[in-house]
């Protein structure tokens, strides 16, 4: 049998208009270094998240280094960090080697419970040691519940730092993620619903400080007629080429929003019936750019099953299945506080004795979502999950019915 063609997870979506700024930067030989794109694509993002500043970087991970820069996290600094999210988030904060402690995820929105962040400032007041900074993240596309934590953030003096790296185009009660944090980060990575192959921005209305950080990353040069340096920097800016495929991109945000939202609903109204499978809610505070669609599945391995016939089946086995049809679908993020390297990092679960962020990861599954999935390489991935569900289930009743003792 012919393999069939591949569907990928979350693949660039091109419109078009990105090769005519890249022309554009070509025939202006604006190849390198910065250029105009650079500033125009901060600027225009700027005014998008609502924001006075940002600077455009190499990667969102960049971004989200130099707001650790920023914030002066030192070694020993206690950080608060979502756990439900890619090691991206605290990697940079991790290795200015700050004392990270996670948060769990509430089932409302599977981001920063609200409950547990209360909780681990409670503990850390009791401690006499406060975080000096909280990490958020607004996970698949989702946003937070922003107003409770950034009134807890608030009240105790600690800055906020927004990773909208999936999240471009979401909303917050009618506001666009992005501009919640001190700092606000996005990515253009190659998965991400506007990419430029790779690149990232770091947001905030300290204009100060984003001119603080475009320094740190061009080097670090002292205005100086020779190279000087009162301090060292990184070189992590985004090139003037890609830069373009940004703006380009961005002209099409809210068409991929809404492409990414259909697709999420026909997943949601073919699969949705099935008994076992819940999708990730959307709380009305939320207008979720639905990144990826993900959901839940109800089965043996949970511990509180709800539905009332579990599945017979598990995420990782219809995983298998579809990646056996050359479909790419994923587990969700494996939760920071189950990860090796935080092994004895402190966490605060959502409720005592639940811990929703390991209960997602135990039975999250991520379908393929890109903006530019056409409806037969949908209609594809509904059959493989459906024959997924069917075929291992009665693969399994017959291993039980061969297993079970004549007598019964
Ligand atoms: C993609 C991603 C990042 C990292 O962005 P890069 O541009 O790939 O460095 C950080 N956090 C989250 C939640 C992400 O999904």
């Amino acid at each position: 049998m012919t393999q069939q063609e591949r569907i990928y997870l979350s693949p660039p979506h091109m419109s078009g208009d990105e090769i005519k700024m890249v022309e554009e930067a070509f025939a202006t030989n604006w190849i390198a270094p910065l250029g105009p794109h650079v500033e125009a694509f901060e600027r225009e993002t700027a005014r998008f998240a609502g924001v006075e500043a940002a600077l455009a970087l190499a990667s969102g991970t960049a971004a989200l280094h130099l707001s650790a820069e920023l914030l002066n996290i030192g070694r020993g600094d206690l950080i608060l960090c979502s756990s439900l999210t890619f090691a991206a988030t605290i990697a940079p904060f991790y290795h200015k080697g700050a004392e990270c402690a996670f948060v769990d995820a509430e089932p409302e929105s599977w981001n920063m419970s609200p409950k547990a962040l209360e909780a681990a400032f409670a503990d850390c007041a009791r401690a006499g040691r406060l975080p000096r900074a909280v990490i958020i993240v607004n996970l698949y596309g989702q946003s937070c519940d922003m107003d409770p934590i950034l009134e807890l953030c608030a009240r105790h003096g600690v800055p906020v730092v927004e990773d909208a790296a999936e999240s471009l185009g979401s909303l917050y009660k009618g506001k666009r993620t992005g501009g919640f944090g001190r700092f606000s980060v996005f990515s253009y990575n190659g998965n991400k619903i506007v990419t430029t192959s790779g690149g990232g921005m770091l947001l905030s209305d300290d204009a100060e400080a984003i001119a603080r950080a475009r320094f740190l990353s061009t080097q670090a040069r002292d205005p100086a007629p020779w190279y000087q340096h009162s301090t060292l920097g990184w070189n992590y800016r985004l090139s003037n080429v890609l830069a373009g495929i940004g703006r380009a991109q961005m002209l099409h945000l809210e068409e991929r929003v809404a492409a990414r939202r259909r697709i999420f609903d026909r997943y949601a109204a073919e699969l949705g019936g099935i008994e076992g499978l819940t999708f990730m809610p959307e709380p009305g505070w939320s207008l979720s750019n639905r990144w990826l669609t993900t959901l839940t599945f109800q089965n043996p391995l949970s511990e509180k099953p709800l539905a009332k016939k579990p599945l017979a089946v598990s995420p990782a086995e219809v995983l298998d299945h579809l990646a056996g049809l050359n479909i790419e679908a994923r587990p969700v993020w494996k939760p920071m506080h189950l990860q090796p390297v935080f092994e004895k990092a402190r966490y605060y679960p959502h409720e005592e004795g639940r811990d929703v962020s390991a209960d997602l990861f135990n039975r999250g599954l991520c379908l393929p979502s890109g903006s530019g999935m056409t409806d037969a390489q949908q209609t594809r991935v509904i059959g493989a999950v459906k024959e997924a569900l069917a075929k291992e289930a009665l693969a399994k009743e017959a291993l039980m019915k061969a297993r079970a003792p004549k007598s019964l």
